[in-house]
């Protein structure tokens, strides 16, 4: 019997940007047998270190003492309590990577394709350390742990083609393996299999970002996507947290410029230009001067602001920006969200302070 966290396995591309040819996987702990094509070729003992290489797209197995032969395809199947290996290759000697429980290995274009098939809490437990940031309480990474997996069950079939569920980079979910930090395991096993769900019971986009600055933004105002649940609110929380304010300067022939060439913006007359040089967001704005053409989340692309909430001074020949957030501004602030589990707010009540009209489910009952 194996350890399980839940019932649900997923399959991950993993090492993806890697390319290995010649590697060594050594199980750590639990129970391990090497199966291809469903037989059994050896059952691993812990810390036996096994050499794999690659001979005319075959996968050569080895330990030091002896050689197990070619196989077009090999499986580390788990079968212990708390499963997990290390991978290691004399191409990255500074890297060692571990993961949970089982291993699926083909070769293509003559380096190796490692599928981790890992139980699903184990894998958000990973994508939550690797989503990094500051040391955050329990009760944050809680929330965090519930949006991981309700990205994860609406995406299983973005590699569908290369035979796994998700990648391990940025177009997924950033998974590198096995979590090692015990608060973030606790609470994806205590969030397990919950996931947000909106009023028609559909997993929701669930969207978040460093910080917000104090106040969240429309999906619409961003990505000209209307969506119930993302509907802006006032963040008290998140205004005196790291992320809370940005500043930059540049010429201000440079910043007329920008919007004259860019929009047609007419930098030759006075009232305009001074109107341009003069901008402030107490709230939020979509566009800049309220001008339809220009919207904020653009100028912020344009110029890799931190944020499009923004106000313009000018000092001497410079203009100013002085920003407030980082990030795109749509869903959960995640120092927000942060400060609020510091001052003991349940992970329930901080979801549904960022995402409107919105229920926390087990996804069993929308499958
Ligand atoms: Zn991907
Ligand atoms: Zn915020």
């Amino acid at each position: 019997m194996s350890f399980r966290l839940s019932a649900e396995d997923i399959k991950i591309g993993i090492l993806t940007v890697y390319k290995l040819n010649s590697v060594v996987i050594t199980p750590i702990s639990g129970k391990y047998s090497i199966y291809s094509s469903g037989e059994k070729i050896i059952d691993v003992k812990i810390n036996t270190s096994i050499h794999l290489t690659i001979l005319d797209n075959c996968i050569i197995v080895s330990t030091d003492e002896k050689n197990y032969g070619a196989y077009n395809s090999i499986d580390f199947v788990s079968s212990g309590f708390l499963n997990y290996f290390t991978i290691n290759s004399t191409k990255y000697a500074k890297k060692e990577f571990s993961f949970d429980d089982d291993l699926n290995i083909t070769v293509v274009n003559n380096c190796f394709k490692f599928i981790n098939i890992v139980d699903l809490e184990h894998y958000i437990a990973g994508v939550v350390e690797a989503e990094g940031g500051r040391k955050a309480s329990s009760e944050y990474y809680k929330v965090q742990a519930i949006i991981c997996r309700t990205y994860a069950i609406c995406h299983l079939n973005k590699h569908k083609s290369e035979g796994y569920e998700m990648c391990d980079l940025v177009h997924c979910q950033v998974y590198n393996g096995k979590c090692r930090n015990t608060d973030i395991l606790m609470a994806a096993s205590e969030t397990s299999g919950m996931v947000i769900v909106d009023e028609r019971s559909k997993p929701i986009n669930a969207t978040y970002h460093s910080n917000c600055g104090g106040q969240t933004i429309n999906s619409i105002d961003v990505w000209s996507i209307n969506r119930s649940y993302l509907k802006p609110i006032v963040d008290k929380y998140c205004t005196s947290q790291p992320n809370a304010r940005w500043e930059r300067h540049c010429l201000k022939k440079a910043w007329l410029a920008y919007l004259g060439d860019k929009f047609n913006y007419p930098i030759n007359d006075s009232g305009a230009c001074n109107a341009a040089l003069n901008f402030k967001q107490w709230t939020r704005k979509t566009y800049f001067l309220n001008d339809k053409d220009i919207p904020l989340s653009k100028i912020r692309n344009d110029w890799l602001f931190k944020s499009s909430y923004f106000s313009i001074y000018t000092k001497g020949d410079s203009v100013v920006f002085k920003g407030r957030g980082y990030g795109h501004g749509v869903g959960l602030c995640q120092e927000g969200a942060m400060k609020m589990a510091e001052e003991g707010i349940k992970f329930r009540d901080i979801i549904k302070t960022y995402y409107h009209n919105v229920k926390i489910v087990n996804y069993e009952e929308i499958k």
